[in-house]
């Protein structure tokens, strides 16, 4: 761990008990004052996320906003960002991988979402989130604590030593139920897939509806031992 590193991780410690009862609103408004316009914030237009852009919509609507457009992702997913432009006037930036889905598969033979999936996620996520946090000193991203044992260890606040700049999880200690109170209370737009069986949305050849189960990762690499595509993998300085 490097030294800026060390001292990241005992700052956010006292900035996590400062904020340990503060709204997601309120974790919003830290943060936009610590950091705009170096803040940005990350989207696959999920439940969660769409929250977020309603509360930035009233906070601070120029905080740039962005989307990981893998060029695998559901129509309905893509409509959404028309439809949340309508409504708030933010308009999302699609970052996409330099090759498209035709020069990739073309590349490899053929997709490779079913033989290596991670590296489909490295290639057409990872290398294009570095390339699109360049230049801030802090992301923003929806992920919930209670959506797994793996994010059950998020803080916060913290530091990012994977890709070196601050995250912010204002959710983190909302539950799925706050989730769709909010969304109904404030008729949120969000994507119809959810109404048909689909708790989480991803790309399409990796995404399937989980029908009733409670697992909110159900349906997301289904038949696979991978859960995360690796954007929010933790490492020891964020425990
Ligand atoms: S979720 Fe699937 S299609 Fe999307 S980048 Fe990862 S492996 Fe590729």
């Amino acid at each position: 761990m490097t030294a800026t590193e060390t001292r990241s991780v005992e700052d956010w410690t006292a900035v996590n008990a400062e904020l340990a009862r503060a709204s997601p609103s309120e974790i919003l408004r830290w943060a936009i004052d610590r950091f705009h316009p170096r803040l940005t914030m990350a989207t696959a237009f999920g439940l969660e996320g769409c929250v977020l852009i309603h509360l930035l919509a009233e906070l601070q609507a120029d905080v740039r906003v962005f989307n990981l457009d893998t060029g695998y992702q559901f129509p309905e997913t893509l409509e959404l960002r028309d439809r949340i432009a309508q409504r708030y006037g933010i308009e999302v930036e699609m970052v996409r991988p330099e090759q498209t889905v035709e020069d990739y598969e073309r590349a490899h033979g053929g997709p490779l979402y079913v033989a290596n999936s991670d590296q489909c996620c490295y290639d057409r996520k990872i290398v294009p989130l570095r390339r699109a946090l360049v230049g801030y000193d802090a992301w923003i991203t929806a992920i919930r604590a209670d959506q797994s044992s793996h994010r059950a260890k998020a803080m916060t606040v913290g530091w990012d030593s994977k890709f070196q700049l601050v995250k912010i999880n204002p959710l983190l200690n909302w539950t799925r139920r706050d989730v769709w109170a909010f969304i109904v209370a404030h008729r949120v737009p969000y994507n119809p897939l959810h109404d048909q069986g689909y708790p989480s949305i991803g790309c399409w050849p990796c995404t399937k509806a989980a029908g009733d189960s409670q697992d909110e990762r159900a349906g997301r690499w289904a038949g696979q031992a991978k859960t995360e595509c690796g954007l929010h993998s933790l490492d020891s300085s964020q425990l």
